[in-house]
């Protein structure tokens, strides 16, 4: 087991990539919380946890609202005693360029994809500086390294999420604690799903979509957890301040 008896936080851990993360993780013998806004899907993800004999919670949580973050971590904290994985996963992806972006869509969007990741930073690094280890793991997006057409707000939030990452990762590498970014290409999620159903034609979108990765396909949440374990666990002991991509290819250049 590559995570045995760690405690992890996984924000958006009631779906998509974060909820395979919750799984492999908790396979992978973590304590896992799972954050959210949406209780149902929460509670679903830790029973299924606790069906496979693993420790699982769920704290129901805005991420970007202090308080709410505030109260995520102070309860993982009495319950477990340590965070030794904060993974910031939660975000909204809206579509639109500057102009069909109202100001609210943009606080949205920032506010839950960036500030949500500085807020649960914020909070969980006093309590790994002071055991001089822990794990930050931050979804950003291939749109971290280049904009795509119609995604104003989220690409200005998932750029920020690198450059944050690696703030973090110079400013407390002195304490042990490593931070790196994953990068996800198209992933069959809720999310993906809600954009490919605006296109005139989703089923052509989804075709074009998975032809642009050059190994042809989408990935899948698996794909995503399966790095997000290598960076949790100390596998990756010397790896800090990078943006990993998991984007089949597309990153590499044009097909
Ligand atoms: P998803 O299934 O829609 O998951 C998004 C998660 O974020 C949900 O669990 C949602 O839970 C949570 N969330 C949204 N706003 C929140 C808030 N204010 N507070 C707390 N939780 C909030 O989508 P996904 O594809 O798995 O997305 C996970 C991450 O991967 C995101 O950072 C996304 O930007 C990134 N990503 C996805 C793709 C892709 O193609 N799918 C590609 C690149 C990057 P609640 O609604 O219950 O709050």
């Amino acid at each position: 087991m590559k995570l045995k008896d760690r405690v992890s936080i996984i924000t958006g851990g009631n779906s998509g990539i974060g909820k395979a993360t919750a799984l492999l993780f908790a396979r992978e013998g973590s304590k896992v919380v799972i954050a959210g806004r949406n209780a149902s899907r929460g509670r679903e993800v830790m029973g299924a946890i606790k069906n496979g004999r693993g420790e699982a919670m769920f704290v129901k949580t805005d991420v970007s609202k202090s308080p709410e973050v505030r109260n995520l971590v102070e309860t993982v904290i009495k319950r477990f005693g340590r965070i030794d994985i904060l993974f910031n996963n939660a975000a909204l992806s809206p579509v639109g360029t500057v102009l069909d972006t109202s100001e609210k869509e943009w606080s949205d969007v920032i506010g839950t994809n960036l500030t949500g990741t500085f807020l649960c930073t914020r909070y969980v690094l006093p309590h790994m500086i002071e055991r001089k280890k822990g794990v930050i793991i931050n979804t950003g997006s291939i749109n971290s390294l280049m904009a795509m057409k119609k995604e104003a707000a989220y690409d200005a939030s998932k750029g920020g999420v690198l450059m944050l990452t690696r703030a973090v990762a110079l400013d407390f590498a002195e304490f042990n604690i490593r931070a790196n970014c994953i990068c996800p290409g198209a992933i069959e999620t809720p999310m993906l799903r809600d954009i490919l159903n605006q296109a005139p034609d989703p089923e052509a979108a989804e075709a074009d979509l998975a032809r642009k990765h050059p190994l042809g396909r989408i990935g899948s949440p698996e794909d995503v957890a399966n790095m997000a374990l290598f960076l949790a666990s100390d596998e990756s002991s010397f790896v800090t301040g990078t943006a990993m991509p998991v984007d089949g290819g597309i990153l590499g250049g044009w097909t």
